[in-house]
């Protein structure tokens, strides 16, 4: 694919033959440090800012991965004023647009928007502004500086929907014209990991970006997110046509200029707690915990249906006595309802939004103080952003995730038939149901997997360069007290239920994570589902396990530990997943995995002596299981105590947002 010119900067960057190091000093330096100051009242470039700012300023294409709150938007808006021409910005977001826009307006720039919102007098003038031949200076001018006032009146910043891209020709013949006279300065696509079906967000219009190159062979193209895991990205440059990554630090002059800003932020602390089984002890649990450590704070709770974000809304204003206001927001809310909800959080008389992921992309609070998630994400990718809402401001915030292996199913049915969707759950479940390793480690080794971009974007800048990939210190994992957590030999329990699942599926019955919890410890009378009768007249009759028989006896373990149990079956192919389509939704029912033979064509016995092949499994214990539901009934203060034990503990010191 094409790509803008090469870069001029090679003479100008240190260590040549290394590459183009962008977060060295370039002759625009002091300028754009000025203008950062004087216009956004920035004291100091964060992260990889400068690097991104610099290779702009060089007519670079670019990736930057950086994470939510970070300062993404800097990195164009600065160049942006020192360029001539206009910076086209196509975000998905109608009020996050209006909100950038009114930011930059009163800061003194000049910018627009073009979006279904925009009137059509609006859009006119807009249109004659940014068609206007003005002097220029040849598209070279691109990386030459602006001063700043020959050229006040021109839109330097120009805000789109993807749907112009993707609908308006007379936009693109705009554009077109504008690249002709050389006053395109830059694309800009943020939320760029957008455009790939195997991202978490994948939104169709996005895809219809992959024109962009093609029209505008030499324009550069700055793609921005915040969460890019490595096949996000190669479907990212493949789809937008650019060309391989070259890393910032280091770059040839020719590629696309990769940076990526730590994506470890010391200041949120992870944990996942036991989520109760009945909907209103769960509700309860996230209310207590709210009163108890943030009864001041604004917060999220990410739900996973419409319905649910109602009912955890209702269900945490009466836990908490009317003391926690909450608001719902989702796809089908009002769009003036939704702004109002977002207005009255800002200002804090609601406390807590109960959300879909539809409430992420224009969230600009910077003291979210927690964030839960009464449903886990469908991918670490979903939770590692949603959870990234939380501390934007730099200071200590709770990222916490209630988790209960039937979770699993529900999510399952959602994602079935979502390219590489069961793969991401299962990650998911992965990260849910460690218990042992620090959630930092977690995050950066789901991160860097199957790819050569290293972890270093999980290393904490205050350690310094060179030190290897340390734990956080403070997620529940790494501060958790070694007798709230046991590791058992499960193999004989697991043989007990790969047996009730082959003999369920053997009578052709169908049974799910909570059936087979109820049937392992011979509750419900041993009953479950068969449907009979064929394709065409569907029965569903009732059928009895005989659990001496099949599995030896009860299984001795807790329903939560079951639960527990199950899951990990799941994700060691003991057991798999069966998608079934319904008028309604589609059921997840279990059955026998590709491991299952190395148990079960064993006795019991011998699966007892050790003949077998040897699990195990990392459960709660009873003890701080125990704590989950005293702490739904103690009150604030002792509870603040009790919790200690598992809830992750602060770093000491004030930690700086990064
Ligand atoms: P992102 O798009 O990466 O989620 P934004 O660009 O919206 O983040 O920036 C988040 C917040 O951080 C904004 O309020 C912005 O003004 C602020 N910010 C950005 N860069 C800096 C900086 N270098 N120093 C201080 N604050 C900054
Ligand atoms: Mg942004």
């Amino acid at each position: 694919p094409a790509g803008p010119g090469p870069s001029n900067a090679s003479a100008r960057g240190k260590g040549k033959g290394k590459g183009i190091d962008y977060m060295d000093e370039f002759e625009w330096g002091q300028e754009l440090l000025h203008r950062a100051r004087k216009v956004f009242g920035i004291k100091d470039f964060r992260f990889c800012q400068k690097g991104v700012c610099n290779a702009n300023m060089d007519g670079r294409d670019i990736v930057c991965v950086m994470p939510t709150g970070g300062g993404k938007s800097l990195t164009y808006q600065l160049p942006a004023l020192l360029t001539p021409g206009t910076t086209v910005v196509i975000s998905p977001l109608v009020s996050l647009i209006a909100d950038q826009i009114m930011h930059l307006r009163e800061a003194g720039v000049e910018a627009v928007m073009l979006t279904g919102a925009t009137s059509k007098e609006e859009s006119r003038d807009i249109f004659t502004r940014l068609g206007q031949k003005k002097q220029t200076k040849g598209r070279g001018a691109v990386r030459a500086v602006d001063d700043g006032n020959s050229e006040q009146e021109e839109i330097k910043l120009c805000y789109v929907t993807p749907e112009r891209i993707a609908k308006s020709k007379t936009f693109m013949s705009l554009m077109e014209k504008m690249a002709l006279d050389g006053r395109l300065a830059r694309i800009v696509i943020d939320e760029a990991h957008c455009v790939s079906s195997l991202g978490h967000d994948f939104r169709p219009d996005y895809k219809k970006l992959s024109i962009l190159r093609q029209l505008f062979p030499t324009v550069p193209i700055l793609a921005l997110s915040a969460t890019c895991p490595p096949s996000v990205l190669k479907d990212l440059l493949k789809i937008l046509k650019m060309r391989p990554v070259v890393d910032g630090n280091a770059a040839t002059i020719d590629g696309t200029v990769y940076f990526s800003s730590p994506l470890y932020r010391a200041n949120l602390h992870y944990s996942v707690l036991p989520k109760p089984s009945s909907q209103a002890a769960a509700i309860q649990a996230m209310a207590d915990y709210i009163l108890a450590h943030h009864a001041r704070d604004s917060g999220i709770v990410y739900c996973l249906s419409k319905k649910d974000t109602q009912t955890v809304a209702d269900g945490i204003r009466e836990a908490s006595g009317g003391k926690i206001k909450t608001g719902v927001y989702h796809a089908d809310v009002e769009d003036e309802v939704k702004e109002g909800i977002h207005r009255k959080w800002r200002n804090g008389q609601v406390q807590v939004v109960c959300a879909t992921i539809a409430f992420g992309l224009g969230i600009d609070k910077g003291d979210v103080r927690f964030v839960l998630h009464h449903s886990m994400s469908k991918s670490i990718d979903g939770f590692y952003q949603e959870s990234g809402r939380a501390g934007r401001d730099g200071k200590d915030a709770d990222c916490v995730l209630y988790y209960r292996g039937q979770d699993a199913t529900r999510l399952s049915s959602l994602i079935c038939g979502e390219i590489e969707g069961q793969e991401k759950l299962h990650e998911m479940l992965r990260f849910a149901q460690n218990l042992t390793d620090c959630r930092k480690l977690l995050f950066a080794r789901y991160f860097s997997s199957s790819s050569d971009l290293s972890t270093a974007a999980w290393e904490d800048p205050s350690a310094g360069p060179g030190t290897s990939l340390a734990k956080c210190g403070h997620c529940d994992n790494c501060t958790r007290s070694p007798s709230t957590i046991e590791r058992r030999d499960v193999s004989v329990q697991s043989w007990q239920l790969l047996r009730i699942v082959e003999a369920v599926c053997r009578e052709g019955g169908r049974v799910t994570v909570g059936i087979l919890s109820d049937l392992a410890r011979g509750l419900a009378g041993g009953a479950f589902n068969v449907s009979s009768g064929g394709k065409k007249r569907k029965r569903t009759e009732k059928a009895e396990l005989d659990l001496e028989d099949v599995a030896g006896g009860k299984v001795g373990l807790s329903k939560d530990d079951v639960e527990t149990l199950t899951i990990q079956l799941i994700l060691d192919h003991y057991l798999k997943e069966d998608f079934h389509q319904t008028a309604y939704a589609i059921n997840v029912y279990l059955s026998p995995g590709s491991q299952a033979p190395r148990l079960t064509r064993l006795s019991k016995s011998a699966v007892a002596s050790g003949s077998g092949p040897r699990l195990e499994c990392t459960f709660m214990t009873a003890k701080r299981r125990g704590s989950t539901t005293k702490a739904a009934t103690a009150k604030s203060k002792q509870l603040s105590i009790k919790d200690s034990e598992w809830i992750p503990k602060r770093k000491p010191k004030a930690s700086q947002p990064s």
